[in-house]
């Protein structure tokens, strides 16, 4: 028996929701919930008093029969039975002027299962759904004496159909790599593999994970809305019988210091888990849902800036921490007319507060404005690049961000995070928190994802983890792969958040001689692999609203002048994404609108050349074309041949039309 009860639009608005069409109240049946347009469908069953829920897209299973449920010290949640459910109709509708979309308006389906256990406790499951996207978290009411809880461990669970291949990158062993510094999202991926085979380290895949589901479809997990209230997750190895499951960090992470069993008061909520599906990829490159379902933290009061940024580090490295490599710098981002330089590791120790004020001063009087480099540590490694000891600490870090206040400083980026515990998850909180104080933004490396910050908090505008552009200078193996994870993280990392990359290099050897023999003859640095106008399309297809580019002062006069140009215009945010054609590690045609302009970038990383045709594009998007690609002489601009490009492995293309 159903009973359907329809209320009439009632005048309560949201922030989230500026429509509330219909209220549907199921009761004593298990709920089949829909998407809008009624493509995406999660179905429950309920056998054996495990409370089970499966995801399917035009009537395939993408994710089958996958256990729901969490216990807590206080109660115990495995076991569940569904007593009513409600439906809502709502819209997704906010601004955000850092993601890969700007205005954000879809309809969404909000439901709640209202469970109870064998014992009694109440405890409700929270669903969105969009066209393409399932996330669900799990709500803790206040019903006893008992105000706040453990959550020992979660049943919710992840299972695939046989046959199905993932796109995974490892948590690695925590207080391994640089001074004990890991986990921080800084490892390879696997491309395609069969969801059976062992992480690298035996501790599961650190979010977002990928899957393709036979020719049936793809599916992206990640998790969203994780703050101070609760630790970050990942997924466990694949079992057989319950799929993957969501893992808290391990005891050894932080150094030790800090539980690995998230802690909250009640009533009170776990983060949410999110399932985006689609029969193509544009759905999973396309999605919002890391940002749908969070709400600010904070207001902000500050109007930030965002822009591209030059940084000496990445190439020229630790010996560029003087006063004229910096200069070098900040005159580049002038010449650019770029807004910002960051000023990395080891600032304090050159130049101490007097001498960094006489900088800031300087680079402000060309119009640069200044980030400034911190280690979070602390006590959860050994990192001795300096300052240390300040943003781990509430005293410290205050003094210090009213000092940076007060001379001008526009950002910092913080580094060498301790890992995935609540107490870390709190440290984050703390610094963007106070930043905001100080009109600060923040950037953070060897760091952890970032889930749902960038709506979260105002001042928060990107982080690194991810293999980032240092390991192309580090080593040939990562600029071997170059063209390969640009046409990776599109689909993955850098769909789900804003990813600080550091990128774009116009030198072919990554050292500060770029090819000139040093002592000896000898001549040093990685090779990059990449074509010029590769390195353009990466401009484009790695987001993050400060962009770190990694151009160096001699490409000024040694690099195409139509590559330095192009890296004048080019934007940082953007108001759409579309994905035009790819497949994750293979190759990659995705467009981004800034205003009335769409930028299409295009790479290839296989030996298959990769055809673009630029007349269909220009109809598409409905524009003309100026196509930067290779000609035989390297760069070349013009506008759109009739053939269409055709582009081997390492090479882009970068077409603007408007
Ligand atoms: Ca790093």
């Amino acid at each position: 028996m159903q009973i359907i009860i329809h209320f009439l639009p009632d005048s309560r608005k949201s922030r989230n929701f500026t429509s509330m069409k219909l209220l549907t109240i199921l009761l004593a049946l298990l709920p089949v919930l829909n998407g809008p347009g009624a493509r995406l469908q999660v179905s429950f069953d309920d056998a054996g008093g495990a409370l089970r829920y499966a995801v399917s897209y035009d009537g395939r299973t993408l994710v089958e029969p996958s256990r729901l449920g969490l216990q807590t010290n206080d109660a115990d949640y495995s076991l569940l039975e569904v007593v009513s459910s409600e439906t809502q109709e709502v819209r997704d509708n906010y601004v955000l002027d850092r993601i890969k979309a700007s205005r954000i308006d879809h309809p969404a389906v909000r439901a709640v299962l209202h469970c109870k256990t064998p014992q009694g406790r109440l405890l409700d499951i929270e669903w969105h759904l969009t066209a393409n996207d399932a996330a669900f978290r799990y709500c803790i009411p206040r019903d006893t004496e008992t105000g706040s809880i453990r959550v020992l461990q979660e049943q919710s669970a992840f299972r695939f159909p046989e046959g199905t291949t993932g796109f995974l990158t490892p948590q690695s062993d925590a207080m391994i790599g640089w001074k004990r510094s890991k986990p921080s999202y800084e490892e390879f991926y696997k491309l395609d593999v069969p969801i059976t085979e062992r992480s690298q380290y035996g501790h599961g895949f650190t979010f977002p994970c990928l899957f393709r589901v036979g020719g049936e479809g793809w599916v992206l997990l990640s998790e969203t809305g994780v703050d101070s209230r609760y630790c970050a997750s990942r997924l466990s190895d694949y079992d057989t019988a319950e799929g993957y499951r969501i893992a808290f960090p391990m005891p050894e992470e932080n150094n030790g210091n800090g539980t690995v069993e998230p802690a909250f008061a009640l009533p009170g909520a776990t983060p949410w888990r999110t399932i985006t599906v689609g029969s193509d990829l544009a759905p999973i490159v396309e999605t919002t849902i890391p940002f749908d379902v969070v709400e600010p933290r904070f207001e902000t009061s500050r109007g930030y800036r965002y822009g591209k940024s030059s940084w000496s580090w990445i190439v020229w490295q630790d010996a560029s921490m003087n006063r004229d490599d910096q200069i070098a710098y900040i005159d580049l981002a002038a010449e650019m007319g770029w807004p910002y330089i960051l000023i990395d590791a080891g600032w304090d120790k050159e130049f101490g507060h007097e001498g960094m004020e006489e900088l800031v001063r300087y680079a402000r009087s060309v119009g640069v404005d200044v980030f400034l480099w911190f280690s979070s540590s602390g006590w959860w490694n050994d990192i001795t690049q300096s300052p240390v000891d300040i943003m781990c600490d509430p005293i410290a870090r205050k003094a210090e961000m009213r000092w940076m206040e007060g001379i001008g400083v526009k950002g910092i980026k913080v580094d060498f995070f301790g890992g995935d515990k609540q107490e870390t998850m709190r440290l984050y909180e703390h610094i963007l928190s106070d930043a905001d104080d100080h009109g600060l933004m923040c950037i953070f490396h060897g760091a952890t994802l970032p889930r749902g910050w960038e709506r979260m908090y105002p001042n928060f505008v990107g982080s690194e983890a991810v293999l980032a552009s240092e390991n192309l200078v580090f080593g040939q193996v990562h600029c071997d792969l170059e063209s390969q994870n640009a046409a990776l993280h599109p689909f993955l990392r850098n769909t789900v958040a804003s990813m600080e990359f550091g990128g774009v290099f116009l030198n072919r050897r990554l050292d500060r001689r770029n090819g000139a023999p040093g002592r000896g003859g000898r001549i040093s640095g990685t090779i990059r692999r990449t074509t010029d106008a590769a390195e353009l399309a990466i401009s484009v297809l790695y987001q993050n609203p400060i962009q770190n580019f990694a151009i160096t002062p001699n490409n000024l006069t040694d690099a195409p002048a139509a590559a330095i140009d192009f890296l004048r215009e080019v934007p940082t945010t953007w108001d759409e994404t579309r994905l035009v054609e790819g497949y994750p590690g293979r190759h990659i045609v995705l467009a981004r609108r800034h205003g009335r302009t769409w930028y299409v970038a295009a790479i290839n990383a296989e030996e298959t050349p990769l055809k673009v045709d630029v007349r269909a594009l220009e109809s598409r998007f409905g524009g003309t074309a100026l196509v930067y690609s290779t000609g035989k002489d390297g760069l070349q601009t013009g506008p759109a041949a009739k053939k269409a490009l055709s582009l081997p492995k390492d090479d882009g293309a970068l077409i603007v039309i408007r």
